[in-house]
């Protein structure tokens, strides 16, 4: 595709380094709406194939392209599949009355329930299900027991709930259920995801490394793979999934309905830390703004986790309701820009960046990445610029952790709007190198040309070389951001800046 071009109305650069993730839906869909979410913060926008139809999510990737080409910025799209969520059917009266200690039978009968027995249509359910097994139901406000079961039946007891309507939703903590993450809706979605250039899939319900695979064999290199952790299963093999994985997302809501609530802050660190190990992108999702939805300003306690999920070093914090649905999408944005920003400025969260040092590996590519992090410190340049093709050698910077924003400067699109996602990270797309000098000026042009560094100011550059090879990031260049002397640039120089030696 052609070149993104920075536009005149080129928007500052971010001043932070965590991202955003928004969702959009009813309350953010128009081309307006959309656009001032950008313009607050916005690094990805968050596709729900739980919500919305094919039309309503094709005219939202068409609006985020349009303001790309208008921005001259790459920016990042991630469909989230629903996965397979689990649902009752449906009640004649739609809703029932339950009391604690009555008996509710489930069965595979389509016949509309009552108070005594209400279809749920998932065969592979009864089949795991063992005496004493537990049921939650609408995210957890009802609770069953089973007592007995069969391949079509279990008859249950009410533990907790008072009342239960059409299709609410089935979770079956600590019981691997025999599913394919991917559901026929779900095939359907990613086809259609696929086919749009979505560069982001989430897979919703993991539980199995397998599960993993079985997406990225689906989805065959067209866009990066994110593995949402909601199930206590997927928990276990944590280490494994993360490796599996392009990045991961700590989905809370469900999480949060699968363990007890106490649970979910310090899987949350260990899911975080997990993947930072391993140079993976992580989302830390949901409830973040909660009281958003209806309220101008979060709660105490919401700016609090937000923090705190900054200062675990997330690569982003995402945003559900509160911009899909709520009344205050762009001051949810807003505020989690501003919280972001602030946590960052504190000499606490740099001592704390600075002490987490994930270990390194034996590669010139994280030898490299980690001088270039400490040179920046140590120089006090402007930012890191790196060069890459798949985005790895940026990523491995961005796993340093680094003081400074890192430049990654990529000739392919997809590799510089998926890594908007990733902590600090400035995609931006552009032609391929073939020279060192070209690397020099390209490097300090752009980091010039997105606000990143000003005049006098220097950046330290990584690259390859032979140029065009992926993965051998050999060298670590310091260059100066100076303007040339008047009236020697050529036409095509005279608006960019050129780049003298490694002062
Ligand atoms: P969902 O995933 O919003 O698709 O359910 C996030 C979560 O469960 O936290
Ligand atoms: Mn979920």
């Amino acid at each position: 595709m052609a070149l993104l071009h920075p536009s005149t109305s080129a928007l500052s650069p971010r001043q932070r380094k965590t991202k955003i993730v928004a969702t959009l839906g009813p309350s953010s869909s128009t081309a307006e709406r959309i656009r001032e979410l950008f313009m607050a913060g916005v690094d990805v926008f968050r596709l729900n194939f739980s919500h919305g139809s094919h039309a309503d999510h094709g005219e939202r990737l068409k609006l985020i392209r349009a303001l790309e080409q208008e921005f001259g910025r790459p920016i990042a799209i991630m469909a989230d599949l629903q996965g397979p969520k689990l649902r009752l059917a449906t009640f004649r009266d739609g809703v029932v009355s339950l009391s604690q200690g009555q008996r509710l039978r489930l069965d595979l009968s389509l016949e509309p329930g009552d108070e005594t027995r209400v279809g749920m249509p998932h065969p592979e359910i009864f089949a795991a299900l063992q005496p004493g097994a537990e049921l939650l139901l609408d995210d957890g406000r009802v609770r069953l027991s089973v007592v007995v079961c069969g391949p079509d039946f279990a008859d249950t007891i009410v533990v907790s709930g008072t009342k239960l309507s059409n299709r609410k939703g089935v979770n079956v903590p600590g019981v691997v259920l025999p599913l394919s993450p991917l559901t026929p809706k779900d095939r359907a979605d990613l086809a259609f995801a696929l086919d749009h250039g979505v560069d982001w899939v989430a897979l919703s319900f993991v539980q199995r490394p397998e599960d993993v695979a079985e997406a990225r064999k689906l989805i065959g290199g067209r866009a990066a793979l994110l593995s949402k952790m909601e199930k206590p299963q997927a928990i276990e093999h944590l280490e494994m999934i993360v490796e599996l994985s392009d990045g991961v997302m700590v989905a809370r809501g469900d999480l949060g309905v699968e363990l007890p609530p106490e649970d979910v802050p310090s899987i949350q660190k260990r899911i975080v830390r997990e993947a930072r190990l391993a140079g993976k992108p992580v989302i830390v999702a949901t409830q973040m703004l909660e009281s958003m939805v209806s309220a101008p300003a979060p709660t105490r306690a919401e700016a609090s986790d937000v923090a705190t999920a900054v200062y675990d070093g997330a690569d982003a914090v995402m945003l559900s309701a509160e911009t899909a649905s709520g009344d205050y999408p762009i001051e949810a944005v807003s505020i989690m820009d501003r919280i972001a920003q602030r946590v960052e400025s504190d000499p606490l969260y740099r001592t704390i960046m600075d002490s987490q040092h994930p270990m390194l590996q034996e590669t010139s590519a994280d030898a490299i990445t980690a001088a270039a992090s400490q040179v920046a410190k140590t120089i006090r340049a402007a930012a890191i610029v790196t060069y890459t093709t798949s985005g790895s050698t940026t990523l491995r910077a961005s796993r340093e952790r680094p003081e400074v924003p890192v430049l990654c400067l990529a000739s392919n699109i997809a590799t510089a709007r998926r890594l908007q996602l990733a902590y600090g990270v400035h995609g931006i797309h552009t032609r391929d190198i073939d020279n060192f000098s070209e690397m020099v000026q390209k490097a300090v042009r752009y980091a010039h040309s997105s606000g990143l560094a000003q005049d006098g100011q220097r950046v330290v550059i990584t690259a390859g070389v032979p140029f065009g090879v992926p993965g051998n990031t050999n060298i670590l260049r310091i260059a100066r951001v100076e303007r040339p002397p008047q009236g020697t640039a050529t036409q095509h120089e005279s608006a960019a800046l050129s780049a003298v030696g490694s002062a």
